[in-house]
């Protein structure tokens, strides 16, 4: 039964530093003689690179979803309908993949996708990042904004500095042991883009799980990487936070600046805010209440 409420969004924003090349692939894919086989995606007004907030949420959600499948016994107390994603009791989104966490196949892949809204409202994964089931769409509760290289990173590029590199990489075929080179673009390391991830609360007793289970996928990012050749050592990113605000119904009534709660995040790491969790968001507990 789709019963939407609204209490408040959480606005957390910062950077995002590439710590090592980045490579978030555009959809180009013809090569032009002496060009970049691989280049990178850029915004088309300005033409310089950017992450795009669907690229960002699609990685954490598919880390988040690794994570919650590896953890579906300990997680069962706090969503106890996990447990229908045991073999031979689901509701599948096709029969050979019932019972299985891992149950829809896009491109050459596996992801996880709760098959309608209840299971959705159950689950830490697609109550956070959203559900497209057979039936009803569960709606993503947390927004990724595209994150654009900031003021700083710009104006370097306006004095005439390369943003990007090309990197070439040889690839031999292991049956003919011919070399086939590519030219890989990738963002040089060091780049910042200002991100801005929001959260909706929807729900009293879901808010302080789903924002833990946020930060839990940013850290997890940390340690991985966005775009790609990551195994090869691109893609290594850090978040640094400026800002965690929440702001309440009353603000979007009244316009009022009183009306938002700031969470003293400023130059914190994800870690730190998990580990502070409960100080940092003492006052945005005590205006929603704790779980
Ligand atoms: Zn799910």
């Amino acid at each position: 039964m789709m019963n939407r409420e609204f209490y408040g969004k959480l606005v957390i924003k910062g950077k995002i530093k590439a710590m090592t090349g980045l490579h978030i692939g555009s959809q180009r894919d013809i090569s032009e003689i002496g060009g970049i086989d691989n280049p990178v995606i850029k915004d088309p007004h300005t033409g310089l690179p950017y992450i795009p907030g669907s690229s960002l949420k699609g990685r954490l959600r598919s880390l988040f979803e690794i994570f919650v499948n590896s953890q579906l016994d300990g997680l069962k107390k706090q969503y106890p309908t996990l447990s229908k994603y045991s073999p031979g009791s689901c509701k599948p989104l096709n029969q050979e993949n019932c019972g299985k966490f891992f149950n829809k196949r896009i491109n050459r892949g596996w992801i996880h996708v709760c098959p309608d809204y209840d299971s959705a409202l159950a689950c830490p994964v697609c109550r956070l990042f959203g559900a497209s089931g057979n039936e009803t769409n569960f709606p993503s509760r947390v927004i990724v904004r595209d994150a654009f290289l900031t003021k700083e990173w710009e104006e370097t590029w306006r004095a005439g500095e390369d943003l990007t590199e090309a990197e070439i990489e040889v690839g031999i075929d292991r049956v003919t042991s011919q070399a086939n080179p590519r030219t890989n673009e990738r963002v040089v390391a060091g780049a910042e883009f200002e991100f801005e991830i929001i959260y909706n609360v929807e729900k009293l007793d879901h808010w302080e799980n789903d924002v833990k289970n946020l930060l839990t996928a940013m850290a997890l990012l940390e340690d991985s990487y966005l775009g790609g050749s990551g195994s090869r050592g691109y893609g290594k990113v850090k978040f640094k936070l400026d800002a965690i605000e929440f702001r309440t119904p009353e603000y979007y009534r009244t316009g009022n600046e009183e009306n938002k709660i700031i969470v003293e995040a400023e130059g914190k790491d994800i870690p730190d805010v998990l580990k502070d969790f409960e100080g940092l968001f003492s006052e945005v507990k005590s205006k929603l209440g704790a779980v």
